[in-house]
């Protein structure tokens, strides 16, 4: 017996941990101050009441022989692939039904969606980014390029045509850096995956707090995407679910690798490893697209920019570089002076009782950098920006 011994690359992650060591003792030492945690990635507000109200009904519905139902749809219950279509619809992206596939949110499948692809494909990665693409590539020992992001092309890298990459990741709006692609770089990159059979991989999970009509919300808005690129997407940030799990992932009919069709291949490998979300929350998630629901949650994603924008004016006041802020609910900003991440956080900290994230835990090329969100109350990052204001950063 033997373990995978691609395990053994991984580089133990202590971003989070190390953050809360590092609150904690500042807490113990600091027992009347109050902390300010601007460094999650987690949302703060509800889910929407018609959510709930779906949720709650589909509870009855289990609870009674008549209504009661067992194993779903394998793709996810055609009542809210149906609804996926309808949004995407919206943004001029005609989707068949069983192009749709309803998971338990993006991080699985994006880490899944590997089982289909040889062990041989080298894959091509932002750097910074989200950990998982690297982390769930190095578990099944794939070669890693990686393309950089900096603030000479604004953290949104483009192709390279010296580098020929089989998988290739995108992620805007982007986490870490909240940096967003415009349609016409979005085509650069559909082009180049074109020209080297390669498959894009495009994260799409914050796709709902793009405001500026003129950004793409979807991979498929791009021409010829729909050959060349998966997409994902999550309720998590869209909808407050990061607590009840659901997302969705496009696999169009027409994108083909060696004669054979992608979406076959992962509906083969999530019904013989996925078992479903439940009923109850494929009701939930299907209230998300209603028109309460989307009214609700573009609502709740206004809340969110508009601290966004807070801590972006504050920042533009401080003269301190940064990125997104507009269109996410990311800011990403210059260490001031100098500063590595880590020295930042802990002057942050001290000074201001402030959390953020060190850019360094997304990648080398995050190091001198820094993640703070608009995830948080009102009244947080008002009294969070003051403290910017006032204290030595
Ligand atoms: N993709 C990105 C870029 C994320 O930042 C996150 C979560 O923070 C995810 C995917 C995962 O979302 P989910 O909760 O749907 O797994």
């Amino acid at each position: 017996m033997n373990i995978n011994p691609n395990y053994q690359n991984l580089q133990d992650s202590y971003l989070f941990s190390s953050i809360a060591k590092k609150v904690k003792e500042y807490a113990a030492e600091n027992p009347g101050k109050r902390i300010i945690r601007l460094g999650i990635g987690d949302v703060t507000l509800p889910l929407a009441p018609v959510v709930t109200q779906a949720m709650q009904q589909a509870v009855s519905e289990m609870g009674s022989a008549a209504t009661f139902r067992g194993y779903g749809e394998e793709q996810g219950y055609s009542f809210l692939r149906e609804a996926i279509c309808g949004y995407y619809a919206k943004k001029c992206v005609t989707l068949r039904k069983d192009e749709v596939f309803v998971g338990d949110g993006a991080k699985s499948d994006l880490g899944n969606i590997l089982d289909i692809f040889s062990a041989n494909n080298n894959v091509l990665i932002p750097n910074p980014v989200y950990p998982v693409y690297a982390d769930t590539n190095i578990m099944a020992g794939r070669e890693i390029l990686w393309m950089n992001g900096n603030m000479e092309n604004n953290f949104l890298p483009l192709p390279d045509k010296n580098i020929r990459a089989d998988i290739i990741y995108l992620c805007s709006p982007n986490n870490p850096t909240g940096a967003v692609y415009s349609k016409e770089q979005l085509k650069l990159w559909v082009e180049y995956a074109i020209k080297n059979d390669s498959v894009i991989l495009f994260d799409s999970a914050y796709e709902i707090f793009v405001q500026d009509k003129t950004l793409p919300t979807s991979i498929y808005q791009i021409e010829g995407a729909e050959k060349c690129a998966i997409e994902f997407c999550s309720l998590s940030k869209t909808a407050g679910f990061t607590g009840t799990r659901c997302g969705y992932t496009v696999v169009p009919h027409t994108l083909i690798r060696n004669g054979i069709s992608l979406n076959k291949l992962w509906l083969r490998r999530q019904t013989t490893k996925f078992n479903g979300v439940s009923y109850i929350v494929q009701r939930g998630a299907e209230a998300v697209f209603s028109g309460e629901g989307l009214v609700k949650i573009k609502n709740d994603i206004i809340y969110y920019l508009k601290n966004a924008e807070i801590i972006s004016e504050t920042l533009r006041d401080l003269n301190i570089w940064f990125t997104g802020g507009r269109n996410s609910p990311y800011i990403w900003l210059q260490c001031p002076e100098h500063q590595s991440s880590w020295e930042f956080f802990d002057s942050l900290l001290k000074n201001t009782g402030v959390v953020g994230t060190p850019g360094a835990g997304f990648g080398t090329n995050g190091e001198g950098f820094f993640r703070i969100t608009g995830f948080n109350s009102r009244e947080n990052v008002i009294e969070a920006m003051q403290r910017f204001r006032t204290g030595k950063l």
